[in-house]
């Protein structure tokens, strides 16, 4: 049997992140056994699916890398499939036509309630050997029902939650085709599964009572079943259903906010399943670990701290390369000016070590890049009278001094002996004067970025 598992979003808002757990998992067991990951969009809901909603999901699986095998299918585009099995269930005696109007069915269902017992449909219509079914009333559309088994359970081992079994008493004959011959939710969902040939289902919690009905309907149009996994839900830090309350929902609002997509893909990978203690680990070790054992059966408890943890992880080990391709634009919008000034990658790679997002290593370098303006207050503290002989015998200094950190300490060294003054007296007055504030990385490093010429002129411009 080879994989098969899919991700079936519905394009009514954004990709959120419980939806882009479900597809990091689908992917993942895919790839574990080599299988096929496929992307379908279930866009049924005219009302609510939107092409900006259907692009957010493509945008956010992208940016994820989580690459799909097949599709994406739409289920506006399979309307005809769905009407040919239908016509098939109805043939075959599965699905029966259904004349009741809405408001006998809200009747049934109210006599049901009275009576103490589940609103549901009373099988007016339902056709049974000996029956006679009601005349067709003249003028109006019938749905089409599915004909539920009267009796006996639907039983499946749910791979997340265990066994789950469902009387058949509990089940309605769902509608699955409206009076104007559209076909229902549930229905096409199984459809699809069975044509896409879908052998393992992971999907949010949120659909467990829909599998019963799913179910009774794969077997009743002869297809294989695959199998359910249905993953808890996540919530907030407070315990509460995860929502804007608690900050971005929206996969794709991190990446704005300078977070790597590793980060975001190794934090969900661990928000409902682990591997022993392993916190920090690669897709490529998620694939090959990630067989659906060990999974939570829990609710997972969203937690802003440990994502920032893990993307100043991954910020750390990122190549400085990429990490300036990602700083760039946002530093230009604030004005960042990278002609003659240091290699921003070389400067991101000596700031990265601290920063929890992109964001703020970005603002951060902003020091290399834009006209220092030391407030004339720091400067009159720092830069005194006992510190300008000094400072300007480290200007002389660095005409002829080799460009190096190690040179550069030694001259300042010599420096602060030779005036009789400690390290921060000369260090913060030069900081002010290199970039205008008084938090930077190491002052040698700093000088060796800027490099000779830059620090010249500063200093000079400040002396
Ligand atoms: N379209 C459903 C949703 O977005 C998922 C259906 C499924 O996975 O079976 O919640």
């Amino acid at each position: 049997m080879t994989v098969r598992t899919r991700f079936a979003p519905s394009p009514t808002g954004f990709l959120h992140l419980g939806g882009a757990r479900t597809a990091l998992y689908s992917w993942a067991f895919a790839r574990h056994h080599g299988g096929t990951f496929i992307l379908r969009i279930e866009d049924t809901d005219l009302e609510r699916s939107t092409p900006e909603a259907v692009q957010a999901i493509i945008d956010g699986m992208q940016w994820l890398g989580l690459q799909h095998d097949e599709g994406p299918f739409y289920q506006m585009q399979r309307m005809d499939r769905y009407r040919e099995v239908v016509q098939q269930m109805l043939a075959a005696g599965t699905a029966y036509y259904c004349y009741s109007s809405p408001d006998e069915v809200e009747a049934m269902r109210e006599r049901f309630r009275a009576a103490g017992e589940k609103p549901r449909y009373d099988g007016t219509w339902r056709p049974e050997p000996g029956k006679t079914l009601p005349p067709v009333p003249a003028d109006r559309k019938p749905v089409v029902r599915f004909k539920n088994p009267l009796d006996g359970e639907v039983s499946w081992n749910d791979l997340v939650k265990g066994p789950i079994t469902i009387s058949n008493k509990e089940l309605d004959d769902l509608v699955i085709a409206r009076p104007d011959g559209t076909p229902t939710y549930n229905f096409c969902v199984a459809v699809d599964d069975w044509d896409m040939r879908i052998t393992h289902v992971l999907r949010g919690d949120d659909h467990v009572n829909n599998t019963p009905r799913q179910i009774n309907i794969l077997r009743a149009i002869g297809a294989t079943l695959p199998e359910y996994g249905h993953l808890p839900m996540i919530l907030g830090a407070d315990g509460e259903k995860l929502s804007k309350r608690h900050g971005a929902v929206s996969v794709m609002e991190y990446p704005a906010q300078g977070f790597l997509p590793e980060a975001m893909l190794n934090y969900l990978a661990r928000l409902g399943w682990s591997h022993g203690d392993d916190e920090i680990f690669s897709m490529e070790q998620f694939c090959a670990w990630f067989d659906l054992s060990n999974m939570s059966r829990s609710a997972a408890q969203f937690n802003n701290e440990k994502l920032a943890w893990l993307n100043n992880h991954y910020i750390k080990q990122a190549d400085n390369a990429r990490l300036a391709e990602l700083a760039r634009p946002q530093m230009l919008a604030q004005g960042a000016v990278f002609e003659n000034a240091p290699e921003l990658a070389a400067v991101l790679g000596l700031m990265k070590e601290r920063v929890q997002t992109i964001n703020e290593l970005a603002d951060a370098a902003m020091l290399f890049y834009r006209t220092p303006q030391a407030p004339a207050e720091l400067l009159a503290q720092h830069l005194t009278v006992a510190v300008k002989p000094a400072l300007a015998a480290f200007a002389e200094r660095c005409a002829s001094v080799e460009w190096s950190k190690e040179a550069l300490s030694a001259a300042l060294k010599e420096v602060l002996a030779a005036h009789g003054l400690k390290m921060p007296q000369l260090a913060m007055p030069l900081r002010l004067l290199l970039t205008g504030q008084l938090q930077t990385p190491a002052i040698d490093a700093v000088l060796v970025l800027f490099g000779r010429a830059t620090v010249l002129a500063r200093m000079q411009a400040g002396l």
